[in-house]
């Protein structure tokens, strides 16, 4: 049978409500990369788990398309959500699919251009604040107790249902849970999920590394961070809402939550697009992470099958590269300079 989306497929193992109405663009059903020269390198099996190919280019389809159902069912009109960026183009896009009005917040001039991008062109109403994600959030919590606005950031439990759904995919490709996962860590809505997917589904558990940005690290400092900064900007959360249920899932899965600096996540990223996968910085700091432990001997991959789960996909942030690229090399238009330029081999 065709493919039919993440409600259809795996709605068994979703707590949701009798009256969810199925909105899906098909999301989840995502590729398991195969990393050979990774994989040689740490001498292990290890794979891209690459959310990045969801409808709108980032892991935050496959809680959405819970949230909105289950909003839709209950005869929401309007929803809103907090967002560092991929939620709020997911819950426009799911919100247009759905004919429901979409409001976003976001953090005054910090969200990637694709990202914003998105949001707007699925038709959501876009309001900057001028304060943090974090500040966000306080809001929109607020308007949502007071009005009959339905919330669908992570906090909304459905979202953790929908994202149990890759700890469920990874599980079926494999036969069975990897010996590690390893993921960004923001608001901590995706470990908390995968987690608790893993437990739920019964076909074994990893040990899962949770990866924050130093700037943003809250889960390894022990304590918020008021103005958190970090070139990746998915995971630019000073008060993760999910922050305890982050610790328990590192902490029963015998992993951990560390940081890495932005330059280990720009090399991460380089190093993945070097084997044909883009994604944005945020998603790879799963890579940063183990690739930082593994330098510091305290992450013995051998033998063991690895999953790195990548967010978000590259083409959500385009400037990061941009930026840091000298613009292409022009030359006149025939062969002689083209042959040139390139050498002939
Ligand atoms: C939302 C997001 C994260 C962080 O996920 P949390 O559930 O907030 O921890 C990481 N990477 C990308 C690309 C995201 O969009």
């Amino acid at each position: 049978m065709t493919y039919q989306g993440l409600i259809h497929r795996y709605g068994q193992y979703l707590d949701l409500p009798a009256h969810t109405k199925n909105i899906s663009l098909l999301e989840g059903n995502t590729p398991l990369i195969p990393m050979p020269r990774l994989s040689r390198e740490f001498g292990c099996e290890l794979f891209v788990k690459f959310e990045g190919l969801n409808p709108t280019g980032s892991f935050k389809d496959r809680g959405m398309t819970a949230a909105i159902s289950e909003a839709v069912g209950r005869g929401a009109q309007t929803v809103i959500c907090a967002s560092t960026g991929n939620t709020a183009a997911s819950a426009a896009a799911y919100a247009a699919r759905a004919g429901l009005r979409a409001v976003v917040l976001i953090p005054e001039g910090k969200v990637a251009a694709g990202k914003l991008a998105g949001a707007v062109a699925y038709g959501a109403e876009v309001i900057q604040i001028q304060g943090s994600f974090d500040d966000a959030l306080t809001l929109v919590v607020e308007i949502t107790q007071k009005t009959p606005i339905a919330l669908v950031n992570s906090i909304n439990p459905f979202r953790i249902e929908g994202q149990k759904t890759a700890a469920f995919e990874i599980c079926d490709v494999l036969g069975g849970a990897p010996d590690w996962l390893c993921l960004p860590v923001g608001n901590a809505g995706n470990i908390t999920s995968y987690w608790a997917g893993f437990k739920q589904y019964q076909k074994g558990l990893p040990q899962v590394l949770g990866v924050q940005a130093a700037g943003a690290a809250p889960l390894v400092l022990g304590y918020p961070v008021e103005k958190p900064e970090t070139v990746a900007t998915a995971i630019r959360i000073g008060k993760p809402a999910r922050g305890e249920q982050a610790l328990e899932a590192a902490h029963e899965s015998n992993g951990r939550i560390i940081s890495v600096s932005d330059e280990e996540i720009l090399s991460a990223q380089r190093i993945l697009a070097s084997e044909g996968v883009w994604v944005e910085p945020a998603s790879a700091a799963g890579l940063a992470g183990l690739m930082a432990e593994s330098v510091r001997g305290s992450f013995d991959a051998s033998g063991k099958k690895v999953v790195v789960v990548c967010t978000g996909h590259g083409l959500k942030d385009p400037s990061i590269i941009t930026e840091s690229f000298q613009s292409p090399k022009i030359i006149p238009m025939n062969y002689d300079a083209l042959l040139g330029m390139i050498g002939g081999v």
